[in-house]
């Protein structure tokens, strides 16, 4: 990243993300003045994209035809994706992770949040083809993997035994909780609510109670619908119920789950979005940049705070014709259009 910069337009200001003509001025990386500016350039600055779920391990089955349900192909032990996974050689499954964190990397995204399989080895995996990357991740691991990275990403509780003391165990080890919940059905959210976890993923089929409840108890929600409906989990812009979240007070974020499904692209997830649901442009976008509160620097442009920042030049094409940027750059944004990366 450039350390030191200048970038001056049209920003994206704060967590409620209110649109200002500013100049902002970065040294060392640090955000050290942002001030009004008249007739500025024509640029959108924005807080960089966070993808709060991936599983980027399953790049290495990238667009495999497949057939059969959601449980043949995702549930571990022996769903489709983990015997590809195991039979995969460590220097593919490295190059592979390293080419869509580059492609992350490419589309303004700073940092996600994986759920890495594969033990201590898949989360030593994550780390070398991370390493030197701008865009970093936040590691969930299992099967032992979780002592060593962020945090424990369980696939769902009804596919673990011991799940109780190995999430004690995470506990005092510091590590966060983050639980599939409600993806094909709303059998497993309960259980998952019940170890009060730090993140559920998916929700798709939760209920209002369990939503109520992640309200109430601050547990943010990473929603992937591009994911739910590749997989046919849905067909339904109710499901995941994300404006019944939103309505509730719910936190949440956006992932893309699988790379053998979906691309990595948090540009096209908030475009789903905006296409299937009546949710507001500004919330959608909040959905891909807030994520970043799973990391310790939040991207939300403020004065003092670590730059996580992406420009984009409406000039470039006929995006210059908006007369509403929050929906342009949600539903029409995309990698073309950026012009700088500080992050
Ligand atoms: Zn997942």
């Amino acid at each position: 990243m450039e350390n030191n910069a200048s970038i001056e337009g049209f920003a994206f200001l704060g967590d409620e993300l209110s649109l200002q003509p500013v100049r902002i001025d970065i040294e060392d990386g640090i955000i050290r003045s942002i001030e009004e500016v008249k007739n500025p350039r024509k640029r959108w600055i924005l807080p960089a994209l966070f993808n709060a779920h991936t599983h980027i391990g399953d790049t290495v089955a990238m667009d495999l035809p497949v057939d059969g349900d959601l449980e043949s192909i995702v549930s571990p032990p022996d769903g489709l994706k983990h015997r590809i996974l195991r039979a995969t050689e460590r220097d593919a499954l490295v190059s592979a992770m390293h080419a869509t964190i580059g492609f992350m990397e490419q589309t303004g995204c700073a940092g996600f949040a994986d759920f890495r399989e594969g033990g201590v080895e898949g989360v030593d995996a994550l780390r070398e083809a991370a390493d030197g990357m701008s865009t970093r991740p936040l590691i969930f691991g299992r099967e032992g993997g979780e002592l060593i990275s962020d945090g424990y990403g369980i696939s769902s509780v009804r596919d673990l035994h011991n799940l109780e003391s190995d999430i004690e165990t995470a506990r005092r080890a510091g590590r966060r909780i983050a639980i599939h919940a409600g993806e094909r059905d709303s059998d497993d959210i309960e259980g998952a609510l019940a170890y009060n976890p730090d993140l559920l993923i998916h929700c798709t089929h939760a209920r209002r109670n369990d939503l109520r409840r992640c309200a109430d108890e601050g547990i943010p929600i990473a929603i992937c619908p591009r994911s739910n409906w590749i997989l046919g989990v849905t067909r339904s812009p109710d499901h995941p119920p994300v404006c019944e979240m939103i309505d509730l007070g719910c936190r949440v974020f956006l992932g893309t789950d699988n790379a053998m499904f979906v691309q990595p692209d948090l540009w096209r997830e908030m475009a789903f979005l905006s296409e299937i649901t009546t949710l507001s442009a500004r919330t959608i976008l909040e959905m891909g940049i807030g994520g970043s509160a799973l990391t310790k620097d939040p991207y939300w442009i403020e004065e003092g705070k670590r730059a996580s920042i992406i420009e984009i030049n409406p000039e470039r094409s006929n995006l210059i014709c908006s007369r509403d940027p929050v929906r342009t750059v949600i539903s029409r944004g995309g990698s073309c259009h950026l012009d700088r990366i500080l992050f």
